[in-house]
């Protein structure tokens, strides 16, 4: 596992929280002002973890301090790291296959993300599954994976699996299809859910095909083409 570099501020802070134990943020970090500590350098950082190293998952409080006489802010790691924000039906074996073939980056921002900062996005939403049960493995080939799942992003400034979910609830009661941040674009078909298409079961997947919220990444290069060529109105 990889760990902050040493000597760092974030090093530092790590070696005390290492035990598991709850510890005072005003007393029991020498020589490290209060300011940085919780930041994005110290404790925050810590949680955050980068795409090479997992967030730690700490626990924070307000208690008496015996020591420095007053109400103190603490902290204890948990002894667990963040993990990527996955469906339970998928292994963990799975996942981090998924993971680590997208090259932990969400589909629409394309930033590499730490883990928990990932959604393993089934293509095909689970509303429209009906009574088929997917068998998932850790067997899965990198075109199976490619076909059936994509990151998203869940950070501190948006969710996208769940305006995904949103927009497929919309779909699956209105037959209107999506249009991420309301761009009004299809690979495949147009805004309404084909008539022929059943709404749920393994057969309606051919329906969400075209749809941003299905495959962003084939969206966008979609979109980017029709961009990029003439349009009819400029030919001769
Ligand atoms: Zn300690
Ligand atoms: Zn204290």
């Amino acid at each position: 596992m990889n760990k902050p570099k040493r000597g760092s501020l974030q090093a530092k802070v790590r070696a005390v929280l290492e035990d598991g134990n709850w510890h005072c943020r005003s007393h029991e970090y020498k020589r490290i002002p209060s300011g940085q500590l919780a930041g994005g350098g110290g404790i925050q950082g810590l949680q955050r973890g980068t795409s090479a190293r997992p967030g730690l998952k700490i626990e924070s409080k307000t208690d008496l301090c015996e020591h420095c006489g007053r109400k103190t802010r603490w902290d204890r790691w948990t002894g667990e790291h963040q993990t990527a924000n996955a469906p339970a039906s998928i292994p963990k074996a799975l996942a981090e296959k998924v993971l680590a073939h997208f090259g932990n980056v969400d589909s629409i921002e394309q930033r590499v993300r730490p883990v928990h900062e990932l959604v393993i996005d089934h293509r095909f939403p689970m509303i429209r599954w009906g009574a088929t049960e997917t068998k998932l493995s850790g067997e899965m080939s990198e075109a199976d994976i490619e076909q059936k799942f994509q990151l998203l992003k869940f950070d501190g400034s948006g969710n996208h699996n769940l305006l995904k979910s949103r927009a497929c609830e919309v779909c699956f009661k209105t037959g209107q299809r999506g249009t991420p941040f309301g761009i009004r674009f299809f690979y495949e078909g147009n805004d309404r859910w084909p008539g022929h298409t059943p709404a749920s079961g393994t057969q309606a997947e051919k329906g969400c095909i075209g749809c941003g919220w299905y495959d962003f990444a084939k969206w966008r290069e979609a979109l980017n083409l029709k961009l990029a060529a003439p349009s009819a109105a400029t030919l001769p």
